[in-house]
């Protein structure tokens, strides 16, 4: 299977989720958030197409990171890809943080694929950018409305559960 990136994949980062990680950065996007910080990852048919057996290969060679984070763009536009992605992340004991445009109510509603991007993400990043809530004060992400959650306690209890407030 084929996967659109924007990037190679980038290590080491401490400000894309908790410790250290190897972000995944997706080519894609239909949100259109105003004063997006990514705009060059809005094209569809932008960034390059990448095997996803070789990113496989890729995070089989890390060493000292937490986890992946699938970001862009947004994965969930590309969701199948992004769930064998996660799938074999978590086999070779990374976690998965996901950040998307879509809230959580609107992958819960959406379709399989998106269900099962959901289902193998660990925390999900949620909501478009939007300016005029922009806080620095937000751990993990830039606007008040975005939600940092913990996805497995959030399926298991049926609404949403924050990891920060
Ligand atoms: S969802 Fe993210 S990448 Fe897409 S437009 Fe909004 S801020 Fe930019």
């Amino acid at each position: 299977m084929k996967v659109r990136l924007a990037s190679n994949l980038q290590s080491d980062s401490i400000v894309d989720g908790d410790g250290i990680r190897t972000v995944i950065w997706f080519q894609g996007c239909k949100h259109h958030c105003k004063e997006c910080q990514n705009p060059e990852t809005w094209n569809f048919d932008g960034g390059m197409e990448v095997d996803i057996e070789d990113i496989k290969e890729q995070l089989k060679k890390l060493k000292y990171q937490t986890g992946i984070t699938l970001s862009g763009g947004d994965p969930f536009f590309q969701a199948s890809a992004a769930a064998e992605i996660a799938k074999f992340a978590h086999s070779i004991g990374l976690n998965v943080w996901t950040y998307t445009g879509f809230t959580y109510d609107e992958i819960i509603n959406a379709n399989d694929e998106k269900m099962e991007l959901l289902k193998n993400t660990d925390v999900l990043v949620d909501g478009r950018f939007e300016i005029d809530k922009k806080s620095l004060a937000c751990k993990f992400r830039g606007s008040t409305n975005q939600r940092v959650i913990d996805v497995k306690k959030s399926l298991e209890e049926g609404g949403v559960v924050t990891i920060y407030d």
